[in-house]
């Protein structure tokens, strides 16, 4: 009998590992961070150190050995535990992911064991205030200098550019023969001059800002560009499928993590003669996003898993489909588990409120709703395309 869709119990034992350093922390030390503005270096250390960060990545370069499955299990267990890192989706999920698998030596060895412990980290930009959803019109250009990149340009809500060592930037170079823009992956220093970035205001209770970046003419050595120049869209790929199974893994956390809490409460508040979990009104709509939850996560697993086998291209649409469920999941189960706590869904003290507008990220980014199902609709089902 095969047990694929049973968790190993090597996955099992990292889940309750894992669980444990999220309850060491938890969501009190999550909201003390955003209070006080500070970022989760404790966290991020601590889970670094014990091979969490890089479990994804390989044993001679510090890692786990292990894939994008692990990887996700750290993310989503913290979640659950209230104290998700959101810069695993993009420093050891992105940009190590793409650096492990399409970097020079020289490239591995400078990154590698610093974003598998913990050490380095590393912020990913794809988004631009024109092209949006649509990344084909990106125009972050890269141009040869002697042996230097001249690169410029802007990108939109990059998370964790402040505390992160260089950020992994999608830029396009020109193609000598066809003078067609392709697209290629740099890595610019925080530090680089003309490189600048500031925060943008956002309504979300999270330690992770997100910034606006200003790319004005960075001179950039030649091993700053990632992999092959001409196969560019295949590394970028390779990064945005762990990102969007990471996205699922931060929002079935999330959603977790809103359940446990709204189903304590409905164990216990009581205002008529039983407590309020008896009325069907009150239980079913948490039961519903526990089951909608666990498919998602059954989802996200098979699209880990086959990732991890390297199947890129199935590993793309069961991406897609595990984030778009995911998100939904999250949302409709914050909705449900805010509303079960009455006034108190709205209190500061039981954490849930802000994890209304934290659960829409999972739907807005790193890609909309509408554009999964926009692939779903023309990749799957093959049906035309409107735009
Ligand atoms: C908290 C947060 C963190 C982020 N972090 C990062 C990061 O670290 N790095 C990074 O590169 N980006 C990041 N992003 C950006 C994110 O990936 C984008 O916001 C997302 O891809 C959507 O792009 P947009 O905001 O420009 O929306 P738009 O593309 O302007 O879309 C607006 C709306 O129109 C809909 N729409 C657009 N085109 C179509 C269509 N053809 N059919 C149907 N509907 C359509 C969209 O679904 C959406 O609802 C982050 C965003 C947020 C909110």
């Amino acid at each position: 009998m095969s047990t694929a869709l049973i968790e190993s119990q090597e996955h099992r034992d990292l889940r309750t590992a894992v669980a444990a350093l999220g309850r060491r922390y938890g969501h009190d030390y999550m909201a003390a961070a955003v209070r006080d503005g500070k970022h989760t270096d404790e966290l991020w250390r601590e889970a670094g150190k014990l091979g969490y960060l890089g479990v994804n990545l390989p044993e001679e370069y510090g890692g786990g050995g292990g894939g994008i499955a692990e990887l996700s299990i750290v993310l989503e267990e913290l979640g659950t535990a209230g104290c998700p890192l959101l810069m695993m989706v993009v420093s050891p999920a992105i940009c190590a992911t793409v650096i492990a698998r399409f970097g020079t030596g020289a490239q591995k060895h400078r990154w590698l064991p610093g974003l598998a412990a913990g050490t380095l980290k590393m912020a990913f930009g794809i988004t631009e205030p024109e092209a949006g959803s649509n990344s084909h019109r990106i125009t972050t250009t890269a141009r040869r200098n002697g042996t230097d990149w001249i690169l410029t340009g802007r990108k939109v809500f990059i998370s964790g550019v402040d505390a992160a060592d260089a950020t992994l930037i999608v830029g396009r170079t020109e193609d000598a023969r066809t003078g067609k823009l392709k697209p290629c992956l740099f890595i610019v220093d925080r530090d680089a001059p003309g490189f600048t970035y500031h925060r943008i205001p956002m309504e979300l209770a999270a330690p992770e800002k997100q910034f606006e970046l200003v790319i004005d003419d960075v001179r950039l050595p030649a091993d700053a560009l990632v992999g092959d120049e001409d196969a560019g869209l295949l590394q970028l790929f390779a990064g945005l499928n762990p990102e969007r199974i990471m996205t699922a893994a931060f929002a079935t956390g999330m959603a977790r993590f809103a359940l446990t809490r709204a189903v304590d409460y409905a164990r216990t508040r009581q205002v008529w003669q039983g407590p309020i979990g008896s009325h069907q009104a009150v239980a079913h709509p948490l039961a519903q996003s526990h089951i909608e939850v666990e498919l998602a996560r059954l989802m996200t697993q098979k699209a880990a898993h086959l990732y991890d086998a390297g199947d890129d291209a199935a590993a793309g649409e069961a991406a897609n489909m595990a984030k778009y469920a995911a998100a939904e999941a999250a949302v409709r189960a914050v909705d449900h588990a805010v509303h079960t706590l009455g006034g108190n869904g709205l209190t500061t003290e039981y954490g849930l409120a802000s994890l209304i507008t934290a659960a829409r990220v999972a739907r807005i980014a790193p890609v909309s709703r509408e554009m999964i199902l926009n692939y779903v609709s023309h990749q799957t089902l093959g049906l035309p395309k409107s735009y």
